[in-house]
């Protein structure tokens, strides 16, 4: 028994993968161990033989909000849900598990007649990720579209799978538990109460959506694949449902402005701060107010278009990241008296 779980640990623990290729930053260097489980029992297995092998592990989802060292460190294994995608759909509630793209619950949505997603149309990340950032667009926000959480807590010897109630989760302005828990969410229960009396659900198109996702073998966390995929996924749900379905204005409005603002023609992680508003303006004001946007440092840049990103423009190092990250806050420190505080996690090795 024991022995099956060191060869299924082997199986799925690959070696020297370049973190780069799992962050919208284009950023990070070779991780020593890499894996990417399916299913919940597939990383249970990776977290009890890398406990036993006293391994250093990080685990994440599509690497949107991540900056990745230039040298992880040695002997430490990263582990990316973004392979873990399942949907059950019941009337008045889905089960979802971590690894799905925000995004694709906005196709979900529109499959089974619910707007309730309408607002993650397009936005990178992980349903996990956006659990455990509180991930908002406008007034919307992930914790508010969610009726309890699984996880499982890693101080837990048994790394049994348990649940919280969405209104024990702390949800917050891009905060929640799971930023102060050593836990790693796996699922959620969604409760959609509101289904348009149009639209008929679908499974047969959320088993081809779900299909093509896992087709895709991980490489969304491009921006720039990852937009040509869900695009497309919505002119396909288009046409095969001929006149049946109608992008709601919500998204498209979203996508003029994603695009507008190159979101997915630019290697980035978003925002790089949280908004305060402890001087009265967003963070991409202030930048903009002091003059550094369009300031470039080795191969990154401040957004010339955006105060709030600071970009890979050409094959930027986490270094050159972190200096432009250090160059914003103490000028905001300078001239309005206080820290930023970075909306993407920062892994120092
Ligand atoms: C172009 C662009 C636009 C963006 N726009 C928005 C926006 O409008 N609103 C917004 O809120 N964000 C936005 N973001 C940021 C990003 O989309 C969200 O933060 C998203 O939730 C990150 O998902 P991810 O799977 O990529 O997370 P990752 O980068 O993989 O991980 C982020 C953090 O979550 C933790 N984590 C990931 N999965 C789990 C899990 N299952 N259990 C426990 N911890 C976990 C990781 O350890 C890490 O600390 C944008 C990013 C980009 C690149």
């Amino acid at each position: 028994m024991m022995n099956d779980r060191y060869e299924l640990f082997n199986k799925l623990c690959l070696r020297h993968i370049s973190l780069s290729e799992h962050s919208s930053y284009g950023i990070g260097g070779n991780a020593d161990y890499f894996a990417m489980p399916a299913t919940v029992e597939q990383l249970v297995t990776i977290l009890e033989v890398s406990a036993l092998y006293g391994m250093d592990r990080v685990v994440f989802g599509m690497g949107s909000n991540m900056l990745f060292p230039d040298q992880p460190k040695q002997g430490k294994l990263y582990i990316s849900l973004k392979n873990m995608t399942d949907i059950t759909v019941n009337d008045s509630r889905w089960f979802l598990t971590s690894g799905l793209p925000l995004s694709m619950l906005s196709l979900v949505g529109l499959i089974t007649g619910s707007p309730a997603f309408q607002f993650t149309y397009l936005m990178p990340g992980s349903l996990g990720a956006g659990i455990y950032m509180n991930a908002k667009y406008y007034k919307e926000q992930v914790g508010d579209k969610v009726e309890s959480v699984y996880y499982i807590d890693l101080a837990d010897p048994a790394l049994a799978v348990q649940q919280i109630r969405a209104d024990e989760c702390e949800f917050a302005y891009k905060q929640s538990i799971f930023q102060h828990k050593p836990w790693i969410i796996v699922g959620a229960d969604i409760r959609i109460p509101e289904h348009e009396e149009a639209a008929i659900a679908h499974n047969g198109d959320i088993s081809r959506l779900l299909t093509n996702y896992k087709n895709s073998n991980g490489k969304l966390s491009s921006l720039s694949a990852f937009y040509s995929f869900f695009s497309s996924e919505l002119r396909g749900l288009q046409d095969r449902r001929m006149t049946r379905i109608e992008t709601p204005e919500a998204m498209l409005e979203i996508e003029r402005y994603r695009t507008a603002n190159r979101h997915f023609t630019s290697l980035s992680c978003g925002s790089f701060f949280k908004n305060n508003y402890a001087a009265d303006a967003s963070i991409g004001a202030l930048v903009e107010r002091l003059g550094l946007k369009g300031v470039a440092y080795g191969g990154a840049i401040i957004s010339p278009y955006h105060g709030n990103m600071i970009l890979n423009a050409a094959q930027a190092t986490a270094a050159d990241i972190l200096y432009l990250k250090d160059t914003v806050s103490d000028a905001i420190y300078r001239q309005y008296g206080f820290i930023p505080e970075p909306e993407v996690v920062v892994l120092t090795e």
